[in-house]
C-alpha cells in the first residue's frame, strides 16, 4: 500500500514537470524554471504579466 502510494505520488509529480503553461497552455522550457522561482507554473510572458500583481 505505501509502494503504491509512493508511485502515485511521484507520477503526479512528473506530471507537474510536463513544461506546459498554466496560462496560456504552451510548452516552453521556462516554465518549469518558473515553477521553481515562483511557485507558478508559467511561462516566461505570462510570468512577467503575473509575478508582480500585489494579491
Ligand atoms: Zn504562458
Amino acid at each position: 500500500m505505501t509502494k503504491k502510494k509512493t508511485q502515485y505520488l511521484s507520477e503526479e509529480h512528473a506530471e507537474e514537470l510536463d513544461d506546459i503553461c498554466e496560462n496560456c497552455r504552451k510548452k516552453d522550457e521556462t516554465v518549469s524554471q518558473n515553477l521553481i522561482l515562483t511557485g507558478f507554473k508559467f511561462c516566461e510572458s505570462c510570468r512577467i504579466s503575473r509575478t508582480f500583481f500585489p494579491i
